[in-house]
């Protein structure tokens, strides 16, 4: 375990990034009560000390002049950006007496809540739906990683999780990367892409299908060129097919230097 510093007012903790789903571990570095930096912390298990550049930026946007750190009511037509601060127990009061009377009128599931990637919060969330008494809650879970993880159960029987880590004892050996490059992106979750990034130094076989020769692409054992918009159909269909579609894409490859 690397050392905790404490230097006067100056200290480092140990905390997690949750600005994805990552929670990369990391040392906040505190002077007095206000952080000053946020490294990763490289005695993680898990993340390894890798930091990508919105964890490194989290203490800007927390001292950012312009964050809202109250609550606002509109005082002007919607659209006219007019607004005034107002005191927590007002807005609490507020929001309150408006859910309590479209509770009386219309009924409870006359509300629906809708909210961003669950976090940490969608526990108060749902917690909430089910005390106002609506059934009605939808996040971005709904239409993406619950159809993921019911399409791995149904063909996988679980949702397996990629150790490219190598935590069990090697290294990646192959890899597919299929219609995105994370290694530039990030996917939702930065720390994918550096995982993917430090796997790729290692692996001995990579196949990439793409249209673009992305960063992976260059390096990778084989690249499949499809055509945009071609290998969705197929993708979808499951396994067998997809394993014959990489085939006939390769054939392709090989012979005329295009797939499809
Ligand atoms: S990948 Fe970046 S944003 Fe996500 S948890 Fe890690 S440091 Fe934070």
């Amino acid at each position: 375990m690397s050392k905790i510093d404490v230097r006067g007012d100056k200290r480092v903790v140990r905390s997690a990034c949750r600005m994805c789903h990552g929670v990369c571990q990391v040392l906040v570095h505190l002077d007095g009560d206000r952080v000053v930096k946020v490294t990763g912390d490289p005695d993680s298990p898990v993340s390894r000390g890798y930091l990508c550049p919105k964890g490194a930026a989290s203490p800007e946007l927390l001292y950012h002049p312009d964050r809202i750190t109250y609550p606002l009511r509109r005082v002007g037509k919607r659209g006219e950006n007019k607004w005034e601060r107002i005191l927590w127990e007002t807005a609490l009061d507020e929001m309150a007496e408006r859910f309590a009377r479209i509770k009386a009128e219309s009924g409870s599931e006359y509300v629906a809540i809708g909210q961003g990637t669950g976090r940490p919060l969608i526990e108060f969330t749902l917690r909430f739906a089910n005390a106002f008494g609506t059934p009605n809650f939808v996040a971005p879970s709904h239409v993406r990683y619950a159809p993921r993880v019911a399409a791995s159960k149904i063909t996988l029987g679980q949702l397996p999780v990629t150790d490219v880590y190598g935590f069990g004892g090697q290294d990646t050996a192959g890899m597919m990367i299929w219609g995105c490059n994370i290694t530039q992106s990030g996917s939702a979750d930065g720390m994918c892409g550096g995982m993917i990034q430090r796997a790729l130094k290692k692996v001995k076989k990579l196949i990439v299908v793409d249209p673009r020769r992305t960063r992976p692409a260059k390096q990778a054992t084989h690249w499949l060129q499809l055509r945009p918009g071609t290998d969705d159909p197929r993708h979808c269909q499951g396994r067998t097919d997809r394993s014959r579609f990489c085939l006939q894409s390769y054939g392709r490859i090989r012979t005329t230097g295009r797939a499809c």
